[in-house]
């Protein structure tokens, strides 16, 4: 798409986009003025679709005139609400309906993995890591490897950028895994890093671990609903990711996970039981011999939360609807138009630290002011604009394809540089 800097331009392409009504079916948050928000931080809370209140209360109905015969008597029965939402799930992030699950939240998913992939011995007891990983990633990781009676100062490599830039090279990643490959047991990644915003090479980076015979992994918390993912074909071992973002399933939803069909009938690698991962046709004998499900279900532990299955569900129809080809089309164009705008303005104090090609990024771009920083975060947000400041100098600004518009992308930079 050619840009172009004036209003009229994102007026125009706003009219002619073919997923203008979606914004319709969200709640956009409104100013003291009674304006509408631009709501930059769909990377950090998604925006609430206005469905999600009738299938939550479908539930509570159901809930309040059945008690417990709704697990099977219930409109959508309780009993496998989870399995509603399997091939929607593997939709998004492609993969076969039986390796993916929501369940639990992201952490607990990430330590529920790395029980079951991460087997370090004597000699391969290492996990790699980006240096700037999501701080909770980098405590589930050290104290799994302290569970296993590792030290983190040996066994976590926390990869850096080269000196003086923001993103980590894929070439630097294949001659690290190539070079030390031997002794890393994980190699566990982001799909896009939450400070950077920079997309790992998901197919270069499995490779590369494979090829040294490590385990990959990938947190995708900034990566589910924000790019097209292929985590089967890609041959990703595990993912793990939150549903609370792009996904849009509200504060805390239920999270989802990913675990690659070769891994699913393995009866060498460990896991931790529950009644929700026994055999389905026998878990109400109650008998006490663990026969899993020959699916990622067998992670399961508990009866999954249904208010929140449901909520999670409202917001998936949306996605199918929209196609998540069709999605990451418009934000390519979304967010190329705001880096656009930004370069534009030609201003020396502002940098996007955001990887330049669109391949290596989503939606988000972090942007960088060498000064005053903190002032113009409050600045946007004093004019309505919601988007977040991460320490120490960085704002990031998402405009998600559902429901931010071209308009909303040239406002944002207007109060960007006034
Ligand atoms: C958002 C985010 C988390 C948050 O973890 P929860 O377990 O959902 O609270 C963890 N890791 C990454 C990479 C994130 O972006």
């Amino acid at each position: 798409m050619e840009f172009l800097p004036d209003i009229s331009f994102a007026r125009k392409t706003d009219s002619e986009d073919p997923l203008r009504s979606f914004r319709d079916k969200f709640f956009i948050p409104k100013s003291s003025k009674g304006e509408d928000i631009i709501y930059f931080a769909g990377n950090s809370l998604g925006l609430q679709p206005k469905t999600v209140r009738a299938y939550v209360e479908q539930e509570l109905e159901d809930w309040e005139s059945m008690g417990v015969e709704g697990h099977m008597h219930a409109k959508n029965p309780w009993l496998p609400y989870h399995e509603y939402l399997a091939a929607q799930t593997a939709r998004l992030v492609g993969a076969h309906k039986e390796e993916v699950v929501n369940m639990n939240s992201l952490t607990v998913n990430l330590h529920l993995m790395m029980v079951s992939f991460y087997r370090p011995t004597k000699e391969r007891h290492r996990i790699l890591i980006e240096s700037n990983a999501f701080p909770s990633d980098h405590y589930a990781v050290q104290s799994q490897i302290k569970f296993h009676g590792f030290d983190p100062a040996e066994s976590l490599i926390e990869m850096k950028p080269r000196e003086g830039e923001f993103a980590i090279r894929t070439e630097d990643i294949e001659s690290l895994i190539e070079k030390e490959g031997s002794s890393i047991a994980l190699v566990m990644f982001a799909g896009v890093n939450y400070y950077t915003g920079q997309a790992f090479d998901f197919d270069r980076i499995t490779k590369a671990g494979h090829a040294k015979g490590c385990i990959v992994g990938f947190d995708l918390a900034h990566a589910a609903g924000n790019l097209e993912l292929k985590l089967h074909d890609w041959n990703t071992d595990f993912a793990v990711w939150c549903s609370y973002k792009y996904l849009n399933g509200g504060p805390g939803a239920i999270a989802g996970a990913f675990v690659h069909r070769r891994h699913l009938l393995d009866i060498a690698i460990p896991k931790l039981w529950g009644w929700w991962g026994q055999d389905k046709a026998t878990r109400f004998l109650m008998d006490h011999d663990f026969r899993p499900i020959p699916t990622i279900e067998s992670w399961q532990l508990s009866n999954p939360p249904i208010l929140q299955l449901a909520a999670l569900r409202a917001s998936f129809d949306i996605f199918d609807e929209a196609g998540m080809s069709t999605l990451r089309e418009k934000s390519l164009n979304l967010t190329g138009y705001l880096e656009f705008l930004i370069k534009h303005k030609n201003d020396n104090n502002i940098e996007i630290i955001t990887p330049s090609n669109p391949a290596e990024r989503g939606c988000q771009l972090s942007i960088r002011a060498k000064t005053g920083g903190k002032t113009l975060h409050k600045r946007l947000n004093d004019s309505g604009v919601i988007c977040d400041w991460r320490e120490p100098d960085v704002i990031r600004a998402a405009p998600v394809p559902l429901y931010n518009t071209f308009t909303d992308v040239w406002k944002f930079v207007e109060v960007l540089f006034s």
